[in-house]
């Protein structure tokens, strides 16, 4: 089987200094807790529960040691109650993720109220209404109804949407007559290139794989974006999880993968696919 790799895929910056962090915070500190999932890779989750990492879903449980933030962020209650009860923080919220929960915050100081485009249930998004007054958050053109009048709108995006979907939502907003719009940019440049990457490559093959965690949101855009193009089109977590028969009859393959999906993982994949021979 003849196999392609996206120009642009797997761990992105801030994936990669959060697990980095995490390693050296395990090597130096005794007790030391991830809030959330460190990243959406269960693979990546398991070699570091194995190497100490404790995942908690709340603060409650902690009575002492290091609290990892992972590339999501936290909300500021969260960050406060680390804090009182005397816990040390290990910060690995991406800095692009920063920047959206700075934005969110200063838009608030000048008047706005703040629409974050994006999934309500995902941590980053979640961290982001956490830091400022008012924000509300829309993920599909019918929530515009909830938004509460404003005469003021300032709208930013969760850092993995795509740049299709914030232009569709951004249209939409505009024809809702709010007299004054500012909108920031704030797609992740390294979720950007990895689309154009993915969606470049699966149209130039019979069978096309994204792989990464089931609940990344940026790998879960990537399959979405590639179905688009091609509908044989899998996203899966491993080697492990592929059903050969979808292998049948095709003789190029194109491979993509998350921003929190391992390189080992891409590299077991392409390596067991090129040596593969449908029947
Ligand atoms: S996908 Fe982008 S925003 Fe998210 S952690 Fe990676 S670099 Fe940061």
């Amino acid at each position: 089987m003849k196999v392609l790799v996206a120009e642009k895929c797997g761990f992105c910056p801030g994936v990669r200094t959060a697990i980095n962090l995490a390693q050296k915070t395990l090597a130096d500190d005794d007790k030391v807790y991830s809030l959330g999932h460190i990243i959406h890779n269960e693979d990546m989750v398991n070699q570091l529960t194995k190497a100490g990492l404790s995942t908690v879903d709340s603060i409650e449980p902690i009575e002492s040691g290091t609290v990892l933030i992972r590339s999501h962020g936290a909300t500021l209650v969260e960050l406060d109650q680390i804090r009182e009860k005397g816990l040390k923080i290990v910060d690995a919220t991406c800095v692009l993720v920063k920047r959206v929960q700075k934005i969110a915050r200063q838009l608030n100081e000048e008047g706005y109220k703040v629409v974050i485009i994006g999934d309500k249930d995902h941590p980053e998004v979640k961290a982001v209404v956490g830091f400022a007054k008012d924000v509300e958050v829309v993920a599909v053109e019918g929530d515009l109804d909830n938004i509460s009048s404003s005469n003021k709108l300032g709208v930013i995006c969760q850092t993995t949407q795509s740049p299709d979907h914030f232009a569709d939502m951004i249209a939409a907003i505009s024809r809702k007559g709010f007299s004054e719009m500012k909108i920031i940019n704030t797609l992740c440049r390294e979720t950007m290139s990895r689309q154009t990457a993915a969606v470049k490559l699966c149209r130039q093959v019979d069978v096309m794989f994204v792989l990464g965690g089931l609940h990344s949101a940026n790998t879960r855009k990537l399959a979405e974006l590639c179905k688009k193009h091609n509908p044989r089109t899998y996203h899966l977590q491993n080697w492990a999880e592929l059903d050969k028969n979808c292998l049948s009859g095709k003789t190029m393959a194109g491979v993509t993968a998350g921003a929190s999906t391992p390189d080992d993982v891409v590299e077991e994949f392409v390596r067991n696919l090129e040596s593969y021979e449908p029947a």
